[in-house]
């Protein structure tokens, strides 16, 4: 079936740069919860951040979350921000909720004569030849004509957000003062973690923008339940960006597609699209 894009449902550029703080939601937008905890019943729901505080996301929606989905999803986006973002936090100088305990140093691999397994060593932020392990998957199922049982298709790739010749040029310099014959960069990876992240952007930030009641939403009980195998059928990578702003920190596109007599919502999400990373999509509902 052919789809065809509605139309797009963009941001401002210029407001970008600036915190924005959507209308109180007054629900959880994951579980339908209208109090924050049973132990905590008059206090107010929990404010969600779009895009994760610790990646400097500036996209607020006030009461929105209860503290069980709190719990939830924020133990994916700490991972994700920890494992993979880390070394670009740190040099970046990002949000930290514990900035003391901020490693100054990330570790290598460094190889030396003779030997065939390397020996981690901890290089400090400023010297270490930044760079992020992210991954390139393929289209969500949902948009797509093949057979559930299949593998997920991915691949890792590595950005090298200060260019790759600086990246090397520090590996060299790394590898000359230990006496090694070469280095290795050490990327954490957090697959699942990212693919949960991506949902929850996608669905907080279409709640954001459209209101609760505005589609019938695809991703709250996959995202509460951690089911990241089931979301390949909304998460994955993006085959043709509509429009794109590199010039921000992330970037997210809302938009609808007509496919038949339905109309979907689909979000496709860049981290660090300033730094080349890659686009994802994710299909967020079904417009009512
Ligand atoms: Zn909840």
């Amino acid at each position: 079936m052919k789809s065809s894009y509605e139309d797009l449902i963009v941001f401002n550029p210029n407001e970008r740069d600036l915190r924005w703080r959507y209308a109180p939601v007054g629900q959880c937008i994951y579980c339908g919860a209208r109090s924050y905890s049973q132990s905590q019943p008059d206090r107010r729901l929990g404010l969600e951040h779009i895009i994760p505080e610790s990646l400097d996301g500036r996209y607020l929606l006030p009461e929105a979350s209860c503290a069980k989905c709190e719990g939830i999803t924020s133990s994916f986006e700490q991972k994700v921000a920890k494992r993979v973002f880390g070394p670009l936090r740190a040099h970046f100088n990002l949000p930290s909720k514990r900035p003391r305990e901020r490693p100054s140093t990330f570790p290598v691999s460094a190889y030396f004569e003779g030997a065939e397994i390397p020996v981690s060593v901890e290089v400090p932020v400023a010297q270490h030849p930044l760079s992020i392990a992210l991954v390139k998957m393929a289209r969500p199922y949902f948009f797509r004509k093949k057979k559930w049982d299949e593998a997920w298709e991915r691949r890792l790739i590595v950005i090298y957000p200060g260019g790759m010749a600086v990246a090397n040029a520090r590996m060299n310099e790394i590898a000359k003062r230990l006496g090694a014959r070469r280095i290795e960069i050490r990327c954490g990876v957090a697959f699942q973690e990212l693919v949960l992240l991506l949902a929850k952007i996608g669905h907080s930030m279409a709640c954001a923008m459209l209101g609760l009641n505005a589609f019938y939403p695809f991703l709250p009980e996959l995202i509460i339940r951690k089911d990241s195998d089931y979301l390949r059928m909304f998460v994955g990578g993006c085959s043709e960006i509509i429009t794109h702003d590199r010039d921000s920190m992330h970037d997210i596109i809302l938009y609808r597609v007509k496919r038949g007599k339905n109309i979907f919502l689909v979000a496709d999400i860049s981290l660090f699209s300033n730094l080349n990373a890659p686009y994802y999509s994710v299909v967020v509902g079904r417009m009512y």
